[in-house]
């Protein structure tokens, strides 16, 4: 199987070229592609010409424009990136009748109630980043081409910059913490949807029936505030870090109290049943990711 993965310097992108690696021979494309190849989302045209001189069998886009509050004020190019340059993937993987596999977001959720997201509930975006995954979630179904689009939350990748590691860096610098209390999820590990995704493309290339959108996160949910203090407890306790600020030291504060650009969802829980009885799986705890994240960052 030919495999082309965009995207591949994300967390995610940089997690898939591990796990799909089995499945076939994988090329792996950044903003700035490879040898002639376009793997920038905002040059459709050169996107379409490295689609049909690669002629993969599977496209995984990783891709994305995520800086969620820059993108109130670069509503155009998030637009692009997240919609147009998907929604033109998914064509020319229905016209050669590729797999085409994409990312998106709790966010095109509105974060009312505290039950969790099922994939056919209303959608109701806040912010641009929000309304323009969403977009290309209808531009990718719109193609009508066989597709897996998996819902995800609250990514972190132990390569890269991470909320955890910006914890452990202001809790070496301080005394106390504040830290989000008020909206909630599961963390997502790159390294779990990357692995669901290679699981979920070998069923499908023998059941293409189960094309669709599915919601892909971690067991459990906590908050911003819940998973600071799950960071710096392991890190204190397990790996002896010398911290000035102890989990009891991250006091809850609500999201009103940071004004940010964009405005995000409370309630970010994904039901995941649907993606779990399809395939077969079990999603493990957000703190067993977690906890595997921090012993690769913290053990050296
Ligand atoms: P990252 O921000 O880690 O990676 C996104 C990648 O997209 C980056 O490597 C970035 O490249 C690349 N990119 C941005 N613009 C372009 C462009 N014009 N052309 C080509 N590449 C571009 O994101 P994740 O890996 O975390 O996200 C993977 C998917 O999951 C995305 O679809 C995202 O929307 C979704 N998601 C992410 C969440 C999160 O918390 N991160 C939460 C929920 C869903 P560069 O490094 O050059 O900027």
């Amino acid at each position: 199987m030919k495999i082309l993965v965009l995207g591949a310097n994300g967390q995610v992108g940089w997690e898939l070229q591990r796990s799909l690696a089995p499945l076939g021979q994988v090329t792996a494309l950044g903003r700035d592609g490879n040898a002639g190849l376009s793997g920038d989302l905002a040059d459709v045209a050169g996107l379409v010409r490295t689609v049909r001189a690669l002629a993969p069998d599977l496209i995984v886009n990783a891709a994305a424009y995520t800086a969620v509050d820059k993108a109130e004020a670069d509503a155009d190019l998030a637009q692009q990136v997240n919609c147009v340059a998907p929604g033109e993937l998914a064509r020319e993987a229905a016209q050669s009748g590729a797999l085409l596999v994409h990312y998106s977001t709790d966010y095109v959720f509105d974060g009312a109630g505290s039950t969790p997201w099922k994939e056919d509930d209303a959608t109701g975006p806040l912010s641009v980043y929000g309304r323009t995954k969403l977009a290309g979630e209808q531009a990718i179904r719109a193609a009508g081409g066989a597709h897996l689009i998996f819902r995800t939350s609250w990514v972190y990748a132990a390569r890269g910059a991470n909320f955890a590691r910006t914890m452990l860096r202001l809790a070496s610098e301080r005394d106390r913490l504040s830290v989000i209390d008020d909206q909630v999820g599961a963390p997502t590990g790159a390294d779990l949807i990357a692995d669901v995704t290679a699981q979920a493309v070998s069923v499908l290339r023998r059941n293409r029936d189960l094309s669709g959108t599915y919601h892909l996160a971690a067991a459990g949910a906590t908050t911003w505030n819940g998973y600071a203090r799950f960071v710096l407890g392991i890190a204190s306790n397990k790996y002896a870090l010398a911290l000035r600020a102890t989990p009891e030291a991250v006091d809850p504060v609500p999201t009103s109290a940071y004004k940010t650009a964009a405005q995000r969802p409370l309630n970010s829980r994904l039901d995941t049943s649907k993606l779990e009885s399809t395939f077969g799986l079990s999603l493990p705890s957000w703190q067993s990711g977690v906890a595997r994240m921090l012993a690769e960052i913290l053990e050296k």
